[in-house]
């Protein structure tokens, strides 16, 4: 039994090492890449389900190697996160789609497009959070209100001192606030009333198969009546047929975004797309 527990634990600790020396190769990596400029970002449309009109962009970010290899965010931001190179990959993200953004002409009727940038809590718990997109709207001219932080709830339940002050920076500035995947978190209501953020992102779990998922159907239902009543604007997310969009129409969701409307474009798609809904 010994032997045994001996060898278990050699197992457990090869194991260990392999996880960790993974994730040091993908954190050198990252680190290269960072240097080399090999991330790019990607923007998403999203669209007033009303009319149909565009209503902005989600901008996703990219990494593909020299050697052309795509990584997904969700397997490089985790990494970035726990070694902190999100802050500086994060700022660049930040920067780079405000400046996409100040870009855009004006479209020829309704609301100003707005940009919506995926902020970790990591970068949302540095001090001076608030300040840095201060400076970067300052920097690249975008008006504050093109700008929406999407926040996961994840972020909300650690609110330390700093990611108070982050939130209430942004407010003041003018900046919107979404909370995304929503749903899907270990947050209560109590956060959505405390955060009050400007959209809700129902998650896209939820939105499957919604014309004929009774179970989903109530719980879109329950956000979009949520949503409204606090004056939020609820957003559904991962939309690809034309039957969930019908069904989330007629449950009076706002806006859309998902590959029935609008994959992630390359930055040229999307200016194609900015442009031809702008002013003549
Ligand atoms: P997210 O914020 O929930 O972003 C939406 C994800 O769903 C994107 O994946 C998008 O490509 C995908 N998606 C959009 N429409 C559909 C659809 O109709 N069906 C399906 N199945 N998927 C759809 P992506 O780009 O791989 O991003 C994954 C996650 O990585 C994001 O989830 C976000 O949490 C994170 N992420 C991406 N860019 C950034 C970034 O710049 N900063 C931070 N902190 N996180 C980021
Ligand atoms: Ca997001
Ligand atoms: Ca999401
Ligand atoms: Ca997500």
């Amino acid at each position: 039994a010994k032997a045994q527990g001996r060898n278990n634990y050699r197992f457990f600790t090869e194991r260990m090492t392999a996880e960790v020396r993974q994730r040091l190769l993908m954190e050198n990596r990252l680190r290269g890449a960072l240097a080399r400029q090999e991330l790019h970002l990607m923007l998403q449309p999203k669209f007033w389900v009303a009319d149909r009109r565009l209503s902005g962009f989600e901008a996703l970010l990219r990494w593909t190697d020299c050697d052309g290899v795509a990584t997904s965010p969700a397997e490089f931001i985790p990494v970035a996160e726990e070694s902190g190179l999100i802050i500086e990959i994060g700022s660049w993200v930040l920067r780079q789609a405000c400046q996409l953004a100040a870009a855009w002409p004006a479209p020829a009727s309704g609301p100003a497009l707005t940009m919506a940038v995926n902020v970790s809590p990591r970068q949302l718990a540095q001090p001076g959070f608030a300040e840095l997109v201060a400076s970067i709207l300052r920097d690249t001219g975008l008006a504050a209100a093109q700008l929406e932080i999407e926040v996961t709830e994840s972020a909300l339940l650690e609110r330390t001192g700093n990611v108070k002050a982050a939130l209430d920076g942004l407010k003041a500035l003018g900046v919107r606030l979404a909370v995304d995947d929503f749903g899907t978190g270990y947050s209560s209501l109590a956060y959505l009333k405390d955060f009050a953020p400007d959209t809700v992102k129902i998650d896209r779990c939820f939105v499957t198969d919604l014309q004929n998922r009774h179970d989903n159907a109530a719980i879109v239902l329950a956000i979009i009546t949520l949503a409204k009543s606090l004056k939020m604007e609820a957003l559904a997310e991962g939309v690809e047929t034309e039957e969930e969009l019908a069904a989330l129409a007629q449950l009076g969701c706002e806006a859309v975004q998902g590959y029935l409307t609008g994959r992630p474009l390359a930055l040229d798609s999307a200016a194609g797309l900015v442009a031809a809904t702008a002013r003549p």
